[in-house]
């Protein structure tokens, strides 16, 4: 018989012992496994298809000596965004936008993970007096439209605590849209039941955004759980961190996208890995992640082409876009296109 999603939470591997009992001969690393702990779901192990580092899956998931090195440009929370709460577990760094930290909970510690520190503590659900704090904000401040509901991830939150937290935020007539961010199609697909995806589309108007970072992720357990949730109306994103030796060639990301677009997803963001420890070795050079979107325009629909960005803590998101306008007068501007050619374009007469 197939396991539930409580089962695959349950049996997931979380101690070195457990790993080394049954993959001995497997490379993993005791230390990068007590300094950020591991969590992987029996069904996000199955997608790896060779059991080193050099598999997709198994980089994203098991713990590696590299991530103990300590260059000092890496901290713990490069996007200070503890600093940036008014209200315990809600960062705003945005005027009209805000995103709540519902839980340190994930069905898989991803290595490349921005907000270890949450996980490092076992943090758990914000409980309903910190809830009611972040109702009591959204009610005090007129100016925030959209509320991204994030973690950790929140689909692992009890589906009470999860209603309860939309129902409190529906209760604020200034909210339009609501954002779900969650890796639960990625690495727990049959979380996603047709009821769940119902209940979420009452509180439309809803995105979720997922996580998807290379196109083995996307079996058909997960297109299952994406073809649940578009069906029952909610618009899907994926955001992908750009990871080197994983997803950093543009024909993965290509295919990724490609993929993406076939299961209702939009890919919304391509993001250079964020500055936090135990990353150094993931990192790509800028100019990696700026050759992937010229080599994804003129391929690729402008439907299936993320925005590449890198994250500034204080300052939010920073577009990165490969460098068009070659040089421009008043009367005309030299473009370079998609494949490599460049063309005037006359500016109109005054
Ligand atoms: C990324 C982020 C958002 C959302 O940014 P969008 O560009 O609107 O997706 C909002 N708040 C914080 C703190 C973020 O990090």
């Amino acid at each position: 018989m197939k396991k539930t999603w409580k089962q695959h939470l349950q049996q997931s591997i979380c101690t070195l012992d457990e790993f080394q009992r049954r993959f001995p001969q497997a490379p993993i690393d005791a230390t990068a496994c007590q300094t950020f702990p591991m969590r992987i779901t029996p069904y996000y192990l199955g997608l790896i298809r060779t059991f080193d580092f050099s598999d997709p899956i198994y980089a994203q998931c098991v713990p590696q000596s590299a991530e103990l090195k300590t260059p000092h440009w890496l901290t713990e929370d490069p996007l200070a965004e503890h600093a940036q709460q008014p209200v315990p577990g809600l960062i705003q760094r945005y005027p009209d936008r805000v995103l709540l930290i519902t839980t340190g909970q994930c069905a898989v510690r991803c290595r490349h993970c921005m907000r270890k520190r949450l996980t490092k503590r076992e943090m758990n659900a914000a409980d309903h007096r910190v809830q009611e704090r972040w109702i009591a904000y959204l009610h005090a401040h007129p100016e925030i439209r959209d509320v991204l509901v994030s973690g950790g991830d929140p689909l692992l939150l009890p589906e009470k605590n999860l209603f309860a937290l939309l129902c409190a935020i529906r209760t604020v007539p200034s909210v339009e849209i609501i954002r779900i961010a969650t890796r639960i199609p990625v690495t727990l697909p049959m979380r996603i039941t047709k009821t769940l995806a119902q209940r979420l589309a009452a509180f439309s108007p809803l995105y979720i955004n997922t996580h998807f970072n290379h196109p083995v992720e996307v079996t058909p357990e997960a297109a299952h759980a994406l073809k649940l949730l578009a069906d029952a109306g909610l618009p899907l994103g994926n955001q992908t961190v750009l990871l080197k030796g994983i997803n950093d060639a543009p024909e993965t990301i290509e295919t990724l996208c490609r993929l993406l677009l076939k299961h209702r997803v939009r890919p919304y963001y391509l993001f250079q890995c964020d500055l936090v420890e135990g990353t150094e070795h993931f990192r790509t050079p800028l100019e990696t992640g700026l050759g992937i979107m010229s080599y994804l325009r003129g391929r690729l629909s402008g439907l299936g082409i993320p925005h590449f960005a890198l994250d500034t803590p204080e300052n939010g998101k920073i577009e990165l876009v490969p460098n068009a306008i070659l040089s421009r007068t008043s009367k005309s501007t030299l473009l370079r296109t998609s494949n490599n050619k460049t063309i005037h374009y006359p500016e109109p007469a005054p």
